[in-house]
């Protein structure tokens, strides 16, 4: 069988200092993608900057033989991040938004600061990196971009109240970035990734840190970054070897006959949030058109 190969193919990783972003930029260098490791190089807490962590990624890259470069720049400066890129290999195909922190705390003790930083790394940092990406990608007439979610953004999780909101916040990104890219090749998929890593280290027992690999991971990323993969706006669930997609589900809803009251919609509650039957909403054109449907059939009522 033919191997997945990225040959010709510039790679930008951020946060690729360690964690999953390490194991994304080893394997893509790997298989023949020329990578550039950017990593700030602070704590899980966002503070302090080194260059340290994305040198010894870029160094066990060359040691195999493979092609990269560092970048210590903030993802919040994307331009610098990106222009690294373009400096040392003259082009750019995939974007992997990956760099993270955490200001973990319930929701009455997060200070402006810690809702603030855990924003601006990781959505208006992917935000950042992604638009002074864009131009090149398409000049690329190719692209594939990440956004890292988590199941915290999508579930909810304890404490993470910042952090769900901004990791949910890249979900809608990446829907809109899939709809606008996709005339010009430009793909955008987004990760609920499982890993053990320094931001889990804190939360997992170590031998679940030391299980769960970031490699169970890589791989999946990587395919979603490949030119044989067709899924554009996806988001995916994964760790540990489990791999899935997920979508929207929505009940089939209740119309609710003769005047909006509130006892009216007390009585339909039942029928409105009853899953037993349902759609898989797709886009905003399938939602607009339930709603003006019942307009419509409203308007004809009357
Ligand atoms: P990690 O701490 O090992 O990796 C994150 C990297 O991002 C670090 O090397 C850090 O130095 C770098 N970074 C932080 N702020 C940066 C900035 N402003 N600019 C550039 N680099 C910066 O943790 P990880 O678990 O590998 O996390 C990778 C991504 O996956 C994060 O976005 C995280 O939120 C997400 N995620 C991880 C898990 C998990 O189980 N590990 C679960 C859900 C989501």
């Amino acid at each position: 069988m033919s191997q997945v190969r990225f040959d010709g193919r510039v790679a930008l990783v951020t946060g690729a200092g360690g964690g999953l972003g390490r194991a994304y930029a080893l394997l893509l260098a790997e298989r023949g993608a020329a990578v550039v490791v950017n990593d700030l190089g602070g704590t899980a807490r966002g503070e302090g900057q080194s260059s340290s962590a994305a040198d010894a990624v870029v160094a066990e890259i060359k040691a195999k033989g493979g092609k990269a470069v560092a970048n210590y720049n903030s993802v919040e400066d994307g331009e610098k991040v990106v222009q690294t890129a373009i400096d040392a290999f003259g082009r750019l195909d995939i974007v992997i938004n990956n760099a993270g922190i955490l200001r973990d705390k319930t929701f009455t003790r997060i200070s402006d600061q810690d809702w603030d930083l855990i924003h601006r790394v990781h959505l208006r940092g992917s935000f950042m990196v992604t638009r002074a990406a864009w131009p090149h990608l398409r000049k690329s007439g190719f692209g594939r971009i990440i956004m890292t979610a988590s199941a915290a953004g999508i579930y909810g999780n304890f404490g993470q109240a910042n952090y769900s909101a901004a990791k949910l916040g890249l979900l809608g990104l990446s829907n809109t970035l899939a709809i606008e890219g996709a005339k010009y090749n430009i793909y955008c998929n987004t990760i609920a990734p499982v890993a053990g890593s320094r931001l889990t280290e804190t939360v997992f027992p170590e031998e679940l840190v030391k299980a769960l690999t970031p490699e169970f991971v890589a791989p999946v990323v990587a395919y979603l970054c490949h030119d044989s993969c067709v899924d554009n706006g996806g988001l995916f669930e994964l760790g540990a070897g489990w791999v899935s997609k997920l979508r929207w589900q929505r009940t089939r809803g209740a119309v609710i006959e003769g005047s909006m009251t509130i006892e009216n919609i007390r009585d339909k509650w039942g029928q409105i949030t009853d899953f037993n039957q349902f759609d898989y909403p797709t886009s905003i054109t399938e939602s607009m058109n339930t709603i003006m449907s019942h307009l419509e059939k409203r308007k004809l009522g009357s």
